[in-house]
């Protein structure tokens, strides 16, 4: 079992399967974008296999693929297949920006992916294209689609809000949500962009959220048993069956409840989104390593978990690797 010394377990595991991506969020990556992984760095299918594999060995039962943009990821669609033959079989989700989900949502459903997460801040076309500095809203929309209608359901759809930006959007992007049967969740921006242009004083918090959304819909919580250790908290609107969720990392911490764990594409393992040490399982992994070495590295790893990302301590730094490239 993946355990730490605050006796949590890890059960979902998130890979990243390229740091490369086809948009520019603002709060993610700066608009000349970044520097991506030598290809050589990256861990091929087979190693991205055996390190998923190994960890379903110690209990993990939920895949997310994430990156970057993992739709860009050449072997995706063969990726999910095998990861859907192991045993036992793992639920298998992916976040994505939804480019190109048009055309590969069936595809990935036939291959076993479970379920889609889509990121969508803004329904304005404009602001999208500020926001993304890519006019791609269209593309998204037709993903989002695609999705439903191959039966990756139910459909998630992520939004961060930025002030002057989109926070005016919150209560329009849940309307349109729930006609189209998608389960909006605000996230708290936080400090990981690559830019280091996050700042508290301005951030969009769980509360604000909340606040606008309660000026056009009645709310009501969702009793936190059903929540376990998902990072968002729910309300259902206007009496349900509709539902939003808000997961507000900064604001409102779950750390005491996460159970994942993060490998990046170039092969290190993360206990956090803010850890600041990572295993290096690519060098094991091309050093002949058994499968029992691989797994001793794994459970060091999620043994050395903190209790929580301490963004209000003092001290907190924001980790070298950005967002894009840790795997959200
Ligand atoms: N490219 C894919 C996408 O956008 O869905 C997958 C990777 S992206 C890093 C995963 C999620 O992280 C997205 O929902 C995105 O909105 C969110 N995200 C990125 N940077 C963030 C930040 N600084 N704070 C909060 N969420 C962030
Ligand atoms: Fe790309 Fe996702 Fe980052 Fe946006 S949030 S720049 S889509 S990796």
């Amino acid at each position: 079992m993946l355990i730490d010394t605050f006796g949590r377990v890890a059960r979902d595991l998130r890979v990243s399967l390229t740091d490369r991506c086809n948009l520019r969020c603002a709060y993610c990556m700066p608009p000349e974008g970044l520097e991506w992984l030598p290809g050589d760095e990256v861990l091929t299918d087979d190693e991205v296999l055996r390190v998923i594999r190994i960890a379903v060995g110690l209990g993990v039962t939920e895949i997310r693929f994430t990156g970057g943009e993992p739709l860009l990821r050449r072997g995706l669609v063969d990726i999910v297949r095998r990861t859907a033959a192991l045993e036992p079989r793992p639920h298998i989700s992916l976040t994505t920006n939804g480019i190109g989900l048009a055309r590969t949502a069936q595809a990935l459903r036939d291959a076993g992916l479970d379920r889609v997460n889509v990121s969508l801040d803004t329904l304005d076309p404009e602001k999208f294209a500020t926001l993304a500095r890519r006019d791609r809203l269209c593309d998204v929309l037709a993903g989002l689609e695609a999705a439903a209608a191959a039966g990756l359901t139910p459909v998630k759809v992520n939004a961060v809000m930025m002030r002057g930006v989109n926070d005016e959007e919150a209560a329009p992007l849940l309307r349109w949500c729930l006609e189209h049967g998608y389960h909006l969740r605000f996230i708290e921006q936080m400090p990981l962009d690559a830019q280091h242009g996050w700042d508290r004083a301005t951030m969009v918090s769980a509360d604000e959220v909340l606040a606008r959304l309660a000026e056009s819909f009645s709310l009501v919580p969702v009793g936190a048993e059903e929540r376990g250790s998902a990072p968002a908290e729910e309300w259902l609107v206007d009496g349900g069956p509709g539902r939003v969720g808000v997961i507000g990392s900064v604001t409102r911490p779950f750390c005491g409840t996460c159970d994942r764990v993060r490998l990046t594409a170039d092969g290190q393992v993360r206990n956090c989104l803010f850890a600041r040490d990572e295993s290096d399982l690519r060098a094991a992994l091309r050093s002949e390593a058994s499968d029992e070495q691989l797994a001793r590295l794994l459970e060091a790893n999620l043994l050395a978990k903190r209790a929580g990302h301490g963004i209000d301590d003092p001290g907190f730094l924001q980790p070298v690797r950005p967002m894009s490239a840790i795997g959200g």
